[in-house]
């Protein structure tokens, strides 16, 4: 019903590092040529985290948006904002919370997780608690079809999909909503109306999730149909309601996870990350002095690269021949650990290349980087505007 679009954003808490890289924005990279993509600054989601020391976020914030563009985020193909500067999200953030139950907020997993990680900070905070509840506001402001997550945030896609749909069965009602969908059925032709017909009574008596796809594809391509008859059409499919907010699916990513220099997570706090735009000295340094295999104390010992950190990055950066050179040296003790090293570090460095060359023109012209976050905000703003027109008149907020 709405065009399929794909919304991700990022905490602005210091600088992206490689894991980032490989974790989240390669697929960026991948998507924004698939599908329209809005990606934006989360600096208020930074604030429910960092509320007491919030002078990281503005520097990292820029600096986060230059390491975007250097990774290949191109702002022609993809939307760039900041989220604080659409303060449509706080207002559907606040708009939903008025129907939230809190029970929902409490049950996310990563509540209780996050607590217990971030236990040197006091996160008893509303703010800390409604953070998901911000996500969602962040994606169903957009109507996103699609959100590219990890594992560990498909419940946050969960609750959001339980929020959209609470939202549009507590104000899609509409005065003679049943008469209305019976005429826009009527507006598909004789043969589509038929088709319409029996597919929802399929889905509604027997739960046909086919039917009900089959449907929504069969309203995607009917031409004739105004907005409005749209949704009451998608809506009379599920129930008796307009849709007013959609369900975000997640777009699970098939990432290549790129653990720290100590094998644990990558992550600038615990002192075991490479900066996207690391100095070509510190990347040499830094792989040069990681951790091996703690059997292999002698350049004469064997060694097993499953239980040595330099292999994680073998099984990123190197092809097959590599890893078949490392394997069989390194059981054999016929290569030494410096010489496993030298094909990662060349290939960050050779990954890292085209990412300095880019950074450095908004490096050196900081006013691009401004111009194009700018402009991101206005498309975005747009967008959150038209729905919060919608949502402001289906709770009675029109006037
Ligand atoms: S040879 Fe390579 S894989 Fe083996 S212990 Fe040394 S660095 Fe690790």
């Amino acid at each position: 019903m709405y065009p399929d679009r794909v919304v991700s954003g990022m905490r602005p808490t210091g600088a992206l590092h490689l894991g980032h890289y490989h974790g989240a924005l390669k697929n960026w990279v991948k998507l924004q040529s698939e599908l329209p993509c809005l990606f934006f600054v989360a600096d208020w989601h930074a604030l429910t985290t960092h509320y007491d020391d919030p002078s990281i976020i503005e520097t990292s914030t820029w600096e986060m948006v230059i390491d975007w563009l250097a990774a290949g985020v191109d702002p022609s193909q993809s939307t760039l904002f900041i989220q604080s500067r659409v303060p449509e999200h706080a207002e559907l953030h606040l708009l939903l919370s008025m129907a939230t139950p809190l029970g929902w907020l409490e049950r996310v997993p990563t509540y209780k997780d996050q607590q217990e990680k971030l236990a040197d900070r006091d996160l008893a905070t509303y703010g800390f608690l409604g953070y998901p509840l911000l996500q969602a506001a962040d994606v169903l402001i957009y109507r996103a079809s699609q959100v590219p997550v990890g594992e560990d945030q498909i419940p946050h896609i969960e609750m959001m999909r339980e929020i959209s749909r609470r939202f549009n069965h507590l104000y899609g009602k509409e005065k003679g909503f049943e008469e209305k969908a019976r005429e826009a059925v009527k507006k598909l032709g004789s043969k589509r109306s038929k088709l319409y017909q029996e597919l929802r009574t399929k889905f509604q008596e027997q739960g046909d999730d086919e039917a009900l796809a089959q449907a929504k594809a069969m309203l995607d391509d009917a031409q004739n149909l105004s907005m409005i008859d749209r949704e009451r059409l998608f809506g009379y499919l599920e129930g008796s309601r307009k849709l007013i907010l959609t369900e975000p699916q997640a777009l699970l990513t098939e990432a290549s996870r790129l653990p720290g220099l100590d094998g644990a997570k990558m992550s600038k706090s615990y002192g075991n990350a490479i900066a996207l735009r690391e100095d070509k000295d510190t990347v040499i340094k830094k792989v040069r002095t990681m951790p091996t295999d703690p059997q292999r104390v002698r350049r004469t010992d064997a060694g097993d690269p499953g239980k040595c950190p330099v292999w994680q990055f073998h099984l990123v950066y190197s092809d097959d021949a590599t890893r078949q050179w490392v394997d069989k040296g390194c059981r054999s003790a016929g290569i030494g650990c410096l010489e496993c090293k030298q094909p990662v570090i060349d290939a960050i460095l050779r990954e890292q290349q085209p990412m300095l060359e880019r950074a450095q023109q908004y490096i050196d012209d900081p006013s691009l980087v401004r111009a194009i976050i700018a402009d991101g905000c206005d498309n975005a703003r747009k967008l959150a505007q038209d729905t919060m027109r919608d949502v402001r008149e289906a709770m009675g907020l029109g006037y």
